[in-house]
C-alpha cells in the first residue's frame, strides 16, 4: 500500500530506531493508522519525565489564581519544545501554547488545570507537600488533593510528544493550561470561563477541546469516557426576603419573612417533581441553607435561603433557575414581601459532544489497552471544563489510577489523595491519541 502521504525525515528515524514497526507502517489505512502509532511510541518515550514534573510540581502546589510558580514552570518546560509558541498571564495565570503542524487540518486544544487545595496532606511520600498558602485572609496548608499536578504533567508529556512530530501532524493543537478550576461558583470566574472569555478559543479558531481527569478509581490506567452529559452543573442560589419586622404575640402588624421563607423551601422542592422531565437530565435542586430571626418571640425584618442546583440537562439547569426566580419571587410578593435572588453559575454541565466523543473511543482504547476504556454513566460531580463547550464540541474522560491494585483509592479532595504514577503514561497515551484521532478524518482528505 503505498503511503498517502511523504514518509517524513522524523518518521522514517523512529522507523530506522526501531521505534514504530514497519508493520504498523504498512497496515490498515496505511498513513494515519502510522501517525498514530508514531504518536504513541512518542507519548511512552515521555514517561520518566512525565513523572519528574508532577513530582515537582506536587510539592510546589499553589492555590486558585495563585499558581505563579506552576505557570512559570510550565512555560519554561514549552519553551524547550520545538516549535511551540508560548503566550503567558492569560486570565491571571493562565497559559496558552500553539503547535502548528506541517500538514492541514483542524485545530484541537487540550486543557489541563493547574490549581491545588487547601488540604493538608497526609500521605507518607518523598515529594510530599508541605506548602502554605493564604485563602480567604488565612494562612492553609496546600495539596494537590485533586490529582491537577498529574493533568499538567500529562499535557507536558503530549505537548512534548506531538511537538517531535510537528512534521507529520495534520492540524493545529492548543495547549491550555488554565488556572483556577477549583474557584467554585461565585462573583469570581474559575478558570475555564475565564479562559474562554481571554479568547483563548480563537486565533487559531478551536474545533473541539479535549480534557481528562485522573481519581482514586479501580483499575489504574482505565479510562471512563461517555458520550453525552458526563458531569452535572453545580450552581449556588440565594434568596433573601425583605420584610418588616414585630412582636411576635401580633404578626398581623408585621410583614414575617420566617413564614414565607419556609412555603419558598416548600415549593423549591416540586420543581423537580413537576416542572422537570426526569428523562431529559438527572436534576436536584437542594436547600442547605435557612437563616431568619434570633428569639422566639420576635419577628425578624429578613431572612435568607440558599442552596445548590445539579443537573445533568442545560435545558432543566435553566428550567430550575427560571422557577426559583418565580417562586421566590412570587410567594415573597403574596406576603407584601420583596425577594432578591441571586444564582451564581460557577460550573457549566459537561457534556461530551456524542459525535466528537465516538471519532476518539479507539484512541482511548488504545491508549488504555484492551477492554479498559469503558463507557459509563454520569455523575453529579462537577467540573469547570463544560465552559469551553458553549460553542463547539468538548470531549472529556476520567483516568483511573487508583494506587492499590485490589481497590479504589482515596477519594478527590481527601487528605489522603494518592495516584498511581503509571497511569500518567495512559493519559499521555489518551491525549496524543485522541488528537490523531481527531484529526485523522483530515489527514484522508488531505492525500
Ligand atoms: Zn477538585
Ligand atoms: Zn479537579
Amino acid at each position: 500500500m503505498t503511503p498517502p502521504f511523504r514518509l517524513s525525515s522524523r518518521l522514517a528515524s523512529l522507523l530506522g530506531a526501531g521505534l514504530l514497526s514497519v508493520s504498523a507502517w504498512s497496515q490498515g489505512a496505511g498513513g494515519a493508522d502510522a501517525l498514530r502509532a508514531q504518536a504513541l511510541s512518542l507519548a511512552d518515550a515521555t514517561e520518566a519525565q512525565v513523572i519528574a514534573w508532577r513530582r515537582h510540581i506536587h510539592q510546589h502546589p499553589e492555590l486558585s489564581y495563585q499558581e505563579v510558580q506552576t505557570a512559570a514552570y510550565v512555560a519554561e518546560a514549552l519553551k524547550k519544545m520545538p516549535g511551540i509558541e508560548v503566550q503567558t498571564g492569560i486570565a491571571k495565570t493562565g497559559i496558552k501554547a500553539v503547535l502548528r503542524g506541517g500538514q492541514p487540518g483542524p485545530v484541537v486544544a487540550l486543557r489541563a488545570d493547574m490549581d491545588a487545595l487547601p488540604v493538608e496532606e497526609r500521605n507518607d511520600l518523598p515529594f510530599k507537600s508541605t506548602a502554605k498558602g493564604t485563602w480567604l485572609g488565612k494562612e492553609v496548608p496546600v495539596f494537590h488533593a485533586c490529582g491537577h499536578d498529574t493533568h499538567v504533567a500529562m499535557l507536558l508529556g503530549a505537548a512534548q510528544a506531538l511537538s517531535q512530530m510537528r512534521a507529520d501532524l495534520p492540524g493545529t493543537v492548543v495547549f491550555l493550561f488554565q488556572p483556577a478550576e477549583e474557584q467554585g461558583p461565585g462573583p469570581v470566574l474559575s478558570g475555564a470561563p475565564a479562559m474562554v472569555q481571554a479568547g483563548v478559543l480563537d486565533n487559531p479558531k478551536v474545533d473541539v477541546v479535549m480534557g481528562q481527569h485522573i481519581n482514586g478509581g479501580f483499575p489504574s490506567g482505565q479510562i471512563n469516557y461517555r458520550r453525552g452529559s458526563l458531569m452535572a452543573s453545580g450552581d449556588v442560589f440565594k434568596i433573601k426576603l425583605n420584610g418588616k419586622g414585630g412582636h411576635g404575640s401580633s404578626p398581623w402588624s408585621a410583614n414575617d419573612p420566617t413564614l414565607a421563607a419556609a412555603e419558598i423551601v416548600v415549593a423549591l422542592q416540586n420543581i423537580v417533581s413537576h416542572r422537570i422531565d426526569p428523562l431529559d437530565g438527572t436534576t436536584v435542586v437542594t436547600v442547605g441553607q435557612l437563616q431568619s430571626g434570633n428569639r422566639p418571640n420576635v419577628l425578624p425584618d429578613t431572612a435568607e435561603i440558599a442552596g445548590t442546583v445539579r443537573s445533568l440537562s442545560k435545558k432543566n439547569q435553566k428550567i430550575a433557575h427560571d422557577n426559583i426566580r418565580l417562586r421566590a419571587t412570587r410567594i415573597a410578593e403574596s406576603h407584601g414581601l420583596t425577594a432578591e435572588v441571586s444564582i451564581d453559575t460557577g460550573y457549566e454541565v459537561l457534556v461530551s459532544d456524542p459525535a466528537a466523543t465516538q471519532r476518539v473511543i479507539g484512541a482511548l482504547e488504545a491508549a488504555a489497552g484492551e477492554g479498559k476504556a469503558r463507557e459509563v454513566p454520569p455523575t453529579m460531580g462537577s467540573e469547570d471544563f463544560g465552559s469551553f463547550g458553549k460553542n463547539i464540541p468538548i470531549v472529556f474522560w476520567h483516568l483511573n489510577a487508583s494506587p492499590y491494585t485490589d481497590r479504589r483509592g482515596a477519594p478527590n479532595h481527601s487528605a489522603e489523595f494518592m495516584v498511581d504514577e503509571k497511569a500518567l503514561r495512559v493519559g499521555v497515551r489518551a491525549l496524543v491519541g485522541s488528537t490523531l484521532a481527531y484529526m485523522r478524518p483530515q489527514t484522508a482528505a488531505a492525500q
